[in-house]
């Protein structure tokens, strides 16, 4: 199967591209993103065959439906990274939390939050990718945080692949910042930027398009990529587990094959919610997708009045940082898929233009017929984490906890919910304390004691080792010094 651009015009469609090619260069040409040609249709066969699958057999034949140009061995290898999870026989254990809400839980990963689902086969695609072209890649990351450390982790001693990780000095958790400066291998770079993430991905954003830094790297052999969410080889990935989630719940008896379920996704770039969308299209029975978003509200203003306003609009800093997302990149996909490319084109124009579109009234009925959202602040965030774990038991994370609100708003009671925890409590430690105890100004380490105290968990090992490795990467520069630190790198 191959790909093609969302914003071509229909009479002058740009040439496809294979699947390789859209993830090395995952912005398509005319400013658009990358989607793939036609769906596949996986039909109620497909699911009834894999209702006593494993993951990894799921996920094998999903993607082998897409026809993408890798080598099945290749993927075979790329999936067997989720052996390395917590429990290689489940890599996603879905639980019951209450009547008709499920979580499924995609955090249980090397670095513990949901990124990992994607980026850690996708480091073993690209890198393949990389070699049977005979080709290197230098892949540039800004991270505010969860990027960051499952990037470095996916690509560490990969073949052909060299990653820089741009980050912001203390815009970081500890955790965060540990797990990236203390991962050692000869292929990565973590740099500290004195500013804001904004920086770091305005400083990233003007490398990846400046035709006198590629040139620099083709003296040192190299050629440019990104793994950033727009990349479709994360998307693919991101498909199954929504899939695998829904026949987890046929399995424990909750619901019936066939028995339509609400996806309720905490978004940001809207990578998540994307797969889930995806999934449906390819047969999936779901009811809606509810979109949780916290206090950078743009996503749930936009399925609720149908315009996409950054006007007199700034990032605000939240308990849910991995959600502190103004452009929301994969909603242009869900744009193509319901209106077209021309359609797509002239609204990303209006937004680039005017940071603003709107949709007309008719488009905004096909958008609601799939998506409802809802969003949750964070004094309501602590207090869904605080009620849940005293009345079910369970502790989650605040970008979780923004699923809660929606959950309650959005959903019709006789309909039973998936609902995804991104990340595991000991990536936002300090928020959790917060809200079980009370405790404020709570540094990550004594953070993660007091809620393993407090709600009886142990610190999963690799997270309590980070805060005596050894730290490898200790560079803070200016961002204006930022292209000479990677070219000596190189
Ligand atoms: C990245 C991230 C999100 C947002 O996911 P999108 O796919 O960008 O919508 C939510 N929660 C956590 C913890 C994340 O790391």
């Amino acid at each position: 199967m191959n790909f093609i651009q969302t914003r071509g015009s229909e009479s002058n469609k740009p040439t496809s591209v294979t699947f390789s090619e859209a993830i090395l260069s995952p912005i398509a040409s005319f400013g658009g993103l990358y989607v793939p040609e036609t769906l596949p249709n996986l039909g109620e066969e497909f699911l009834n065959k894999h209702l006593n699958s494993s993951y990894k057999e799921l996920a094998f034949d999903m993607l082998s439906r897409f026809e993408i140009d890798i080598d099945a061995e290749v993927i075979k290898k790329a999936l067997d990274l989720y052996d390395k999870f917590d429990d290689k026989n489940n890599p996603v254990p879905v639980v019951k939390i209450k009547e008709n809400l499920y979580i499924s839980e995609l955090y249980h990963g090397p670095t513990r939050a949901f990124k990992d689902m994607a980026l850690q086969p996708f480091g073993v695609i690209l890198s393949s990718i990389a070699q049977k072209r005979d080709e290197n890649y230098l892949i540039l990351a800004a991270t505010s945080g969860d990027t960051g450390p499952a990037a470095l982790e996916t690509f560490k001693n990969r073949s052909n692949v060299k990653v820089v990780c741009l980050y912001p000095n203390g815009g970081t958790s500890d955790v965060q910042r540990l797990q990236m400066v203390t991962e050692d291998a000869l292929n990565l770079k973590v740099i500290g930027i004195n500013g804001v993430f904004d920086d770091a991905q305005n400083a990233l954003k003007m490398l990846l398009a400046s035709d006198e830094f590629k040139t620099s790297l083709k003296k040192h052999n190299t050629l440019l990529s990104a793994a950033n969410s727009v990349n479709f080889g994360r998307i693919i990935f991101q498909i199954i587990y929504h899939i695998h989630s829904y026949l987890e719940l046929v399995r424990q008896g909750a619901i019936t094959q066939g028995e339509k379920v609400y996806l309720n996704v905490p978004s940001g770039n809207f990578g998540n919610a994307l797969g889930g969308y995806y999934a449906w299209k390819m047969g999936l029975a779901v009811e809606k997708i509810v979109i949780s978003s916290n206090e950078n509200n743009v996503l749930t203003r936009l399925i609720n009045n149908g315009k996409y306003d950054l006007r007199h609009c700034e990032v605000i800093s939240t308990t849910s940082p991995a959600m502190d997302i103004l452009k929301s990149s994969n909603i242009e996909r869900i744009i193509y898929d319901m209106f077209g490319s021309e359609r797509t084109k002239e609204l990303m124009n209006d937004l680039e233009m005017n940071n603003f579109y709107e949709l007309t009234p008719e488009e905004l009925v096909k958008l609601q017929d799939s998506f409802d959202a809802d969003f949750c602040n964070g004094d309501e965030g602590k207090k869904y984490i605080k009620d849940t774990f005293k009345n079910d038991g369970y502790l989650m994370d605040p970008h979780t906890a923004t699923c809660m609100k929606s959950f309650n708003s959005c959903s019709n009671p006789a309909i039973k919910t998936i609902a995804y925890s991104t990340a595991e409590w000991t990536k936002f430690s300090p928020v959790i304390a917060n809200a079980l105890t009370g405790e404020v100004d709570t540094k990550d380490l004594k953070a993660l004691v007091s809620i393993s105290k407090e709600a009886n968990l142990e610190i999963p090992s690799m997270i309590k080792e980070l805060f005596n490795k050894k730290i490898v990467h200790d560079v803070i520069i200016e961002k204006e010094d930022i292209q000479k630190e990677i070219l000596k790198f190189l």
